[in-house]
């Protein structure tokens, strides 16, 4: 890889790199948005739309997709089906984009080798690092907080990398242009853009801008 622009703290710079080796595995480059659909296969998670779910009574579903909403955002089943392969669900009333980022970090945890123990229950979360809108994990709260913590900083700079981010920022793109560049949320945009110290400049080309 040549030119590669890195963020600054040595954290985000381990992060950045698993990521741009996820997009390299999964042959983007550059600003070209990431599909983790196209990953979980990959890694072997079988992504299993909510509305084929058998079982469910209609009181659930609509606890679920209505009251429950915001509690979860979906994840994959810690126990492995006989082949190896792990269910992930996703929360439908979360939108594509939200469904994308709760998808890359389930693959961001497979792919950085991370180990779940036991299926969890439905949990509200505690205290997350995630930004504010992302909605607490009811499945799969198996990870230790650090490996949260990796698999959803990599996910996220696999989605939105740095060096791209820097590029569209300079030309004047928005956090929601971005977000709809690369198919993600504007909490998610922003996100990266606080996270690699990129908001002094984005504040200031979009200040020149006016
Ligand atoms: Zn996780």
């Amino acid at each position: 890889m040549q030119n590669l622009l890195l963020p600054p703290s040595e954290k985000r710079k381990r992060f950045e790199l698993r990521a741009l080796g996820l997009r390299e595995f999964a042959g983007v480059t550059g600003e070209q948005p990431l599909d983790p659909f196209a990953l979980a296969g990959f890694a072997r998670l079988l992504v299993v739309d909510f509305a084929s779910i058998k079982g469910l009574s209609t009181e659930s579903r609509e606890h679920l997709l209505g009251v429950a909403a915001d509690e979860w955002s979906g994840g994959a089943c810690s126990r492995p089906l006989p082949n190896g392969w792990r269910l992930v669900i996703l929360n439908p009333a979360h939108g594509a984009a939200r469904n994308r980022a709760t998808l890359m970090e389930e693959v961001a945890h497979v792919f950085l080798g991370h180990k779940a123990n036991r299926l969890a229950a439905m949990t509200t979360s505690k205290k997350s690092s995630k930004p504010s809108g992302a909605a607490p994990k009811v499945l799969a709260r198996d990870y230790n907080q650090a490996d949260e913590e990796a698999a959803y900083a990599v996910g996220a700079a696999a989605l939105v990398p740095y060096g791209a981010l820097r590029r569209l920022l300079m030309a004047g793109r928005s956090a929601p242009e971005i977000a709809r560049h690369f198919g993600v949320s504007r909490q998610l945009a922003e996100y990266r853009i606080k996270v690699t110290h990129l908001w002094a400049i984005y504040k200031r080309v979009a200040g020149a801008l006016l």
